[in-house]
């Protein structure tokens, strides 16, 4: 099922599977061809030993050579230039994905038994108003342990009540200046947040590598020369291939991913596993960096800024890190700040998953800003209508905006305002809030 394993760049499945295909079939080209020209070398190389007076074979002989050394390396070099170009360009970032599908049976890092990794809950008596979370049966984790599952199908087990009026009066931080929430446009279909309160600050996702030089970039414009926590929304490349070059250039020691285990990575979650694999790949040390998982009812803060994992209530463990459903495998965050709420959704646009997020934690899907799941893809009309979001964020590309029925969508279930953080459009969207009043500064330092 080659089409099945295309995912995000691609601009249509046909491209997406004609590349996948090419690329097999040069795979198999590159290794038979050579092979046959060589053993086609030795036959000619013995009948010269047996009569080194035929002029005719030396030329034979050499042009097998020279035929065999270009056939294995010309796939090599494609992909070294496809490499190079910049992913804003259909067909490479297409063929760059394909590449992606072999890298991901290939070079992801072996986990070799580093499954240590806590919550990121220091105290389980956190939780919200709930019983603590029951401990996984890792008998190498300790108790505050919930990192690791390898059931296919995992439910959490916390009966903790999502009541989102009545916690914000309580929590720990206070709120002090402004919480803002930058929404980076990196030319890219790709997820690239910037979160900072006071002078804590996390950073989530990132997109492809290439990505990464253009979101540095902003991060100089706008003075950043830390991050604290770096969150992984999902496994796919064009979400966390950038994350090591932004956690080495930052200093991040706090890396946080959801729970689910993926086709490779044992009982590491997938999401370093993808993020461990990139690394290795580009040649960055991750050493002294903790991985975290978080999972639905788990909060923390930022000062006054209350992060709470929604979702997803269900995961499915043991795909591959680049399968197109790790999409519903995308962590749902939820941003507290004062009465202003945001949600953060990953790819994750299903609504199966919305529903069952509003039946365990009703009314926690309501928020003022929605980051709209996938890019440019639209939710459906009743998680609109649970969403009910006064701001809504697009993050895409110019060539991928959102149709205009998704917008009419959106404007019907409260939308007032939207935001597409793409080159031609709103550029890089800030969002700030000062505990009450949300503002939003389109074109932000573009
Ligand atoms: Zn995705």
């Amino acid at each position: 099922m080659i089409i099945l394993e295309v995912i995000n760049q691609c601009s249509s499945p046909i491209l997406g599977a004609f590349l996948s295909i090419f690329k097999r079939a040069m795979n198999i080209i590159q290794i038979v061809v050579p092979i046959l020209l060589m053993i086609s070398l030795a036959i000619n190389l013995t009948k010269l030993v047996a009569n080194p007076d035929d002029k005719k074979l030396l030329p034979k002989i050499k042009n097998a050579a020279i035929a065999a050394v270009l056939v294995f390396f010309i796939p090599m070099l494609v992909n070294v230039v496809m490499g190079m170009v910049d992913n804003s360009y259909n067909f490479s970032a297409c063929w760059n994905e394909t590449v992606e599908q072999n890298f991901k049976v290939t070079e992801y890092m072996n986990p070799s038994g580093n499954t240590q990794r806590q919550s990121i809950i220091p105290n389980s008596s956190d939780y919200e108003k709930g019983k603590k979370q029951e401990t996984n049966t890792d008998t190498n984790t300790n108790t505050n342990n919930n990192s690791n599952s390898n059931s296919s199908s995992d439910s959490n087990n916390q009966e903790s009540n999502y009541n989102p009026s009545n916690d914000l009066p309580s929590n720990p931080g206070n709120i002090s200046g402004d919480l803002q929430v930058h929404f980076i446009n990196p030319k890219s279909r790709v997820d690239a947040i910037y979160i900072k309160v006071g002078n804590k600050s996390i950073y989530i996702d990132g997109g492809f590598r290439g990505d990464s030089k253009t979101e540095i970039a902003y991060l100089e414009i706008i003075g950043v020369n830390h991050i604290d926590y770096y969150i992984g929304s999902h496994s796919h490349t064009n979400h966390v291939e950038a994350a090591p070059p932004i956690i080495s250039k930052y200093g991040i020691k706090t890396v946080i991913g959801g729970r689910e285990t993926c086709n490779g990575s044992g009982k590491t979650p997938c999401t370093e596993y993808a993020i461990r694999g990139f690394a290795q790949k580009q040649g960055i040390s991750l050493s002294g960096v903790s991985f975290n998982v978080l999972v639905p009812g788990d909060i923390f803060y930022l000062g006054g800024l209350k992060i709470t994992c929604l979702g997803p209530i269900n995961v499915t463990n043991g795909l591959s890190p680049t399968e197109t459903k790790q999409n519903y495998n995308s962590l749902v965050l939820r941003l507290d700040y004062g009465s202003t709420s945001f949600l953060l959704t990953g790819d994750n646009s299903s609504s199966s998953t919305m529903k069952e997020i509003n039946q365990k934690y009703p009314g926690s899907l309501n928020v003022d800003v929605l980051k709209n799941a996938h890019h440019n893809g639209c939710a459906s009309d009743s998680s609109y209508q649970m969403f009910n979001a006064e701001y809504v964020v697009f993050t895409t590309r110019h060539d991928y905006l959102p149709s205009s029925s998704c917008i009419n969508t959106i404007k019907k279930h409260g939308a007032k305002y939207y935001f597409i953080a793409a080159d031609n459009q709103s550029g890089n969207v800030l969002i700030t809030s000062d505990g009450s009043n949300i503002k939003a500064y389109p074109h932000y330092k573009d």
